[in-house]
């Protein structure tokens, strides 16, 4: 992907893509899902062992007790726009964006 991108005002711009965020560094605490308008990311529940138990979609799921702790997942990496807008927010600094015209296809 190589653009050319541009604002409305025909400035250069180069989308940033958020490809990924860190497991081990995560908190879950759920800034960038609220920041972004595309839902490219969702809350998991992890288990004690560092596995992925699911979707938490009900602030009530525990995952039948076995829960330990939540992260955010990018479970919808093509609907990202590049705006930039969860990283700004992500306390942890736990995000991966990669630019735009660093993609090869
Ligand atoms: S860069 Fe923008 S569109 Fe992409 S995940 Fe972050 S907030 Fe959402
Ligand atoms: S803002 Fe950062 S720490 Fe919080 S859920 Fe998103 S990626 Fe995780």
């Amino acid at each position: 992907m190589t653009g050319p991108f541009v604002t409305r005002d025909g400035s250069s711009w180069v989308p940033e893509y958020l490809t990924c965020i860190d497991a081990t560094t995560c908190i879950g605490c759920g800034r960038c899902f609220k920041a972004c308008s595309r839902e490219v990311m969702h809350l998991y529940g992890v288990g004690e062992a560092g596995e992925i138990l699911g979707i938490c979609d009900d602030e009530e799921e525990d995952f039948d007790g076995e829960l330990n702790r939540m992260i955010m997942v990018v479970d919808e990496a093509g609907r990202c726009i590049g705006c930039g807008a969860c990283a700004r927010v992500c306390p942890k600094n736990c995000q991966i964006h990669v630019a735009a015209d660093k993609f090869t296809a």
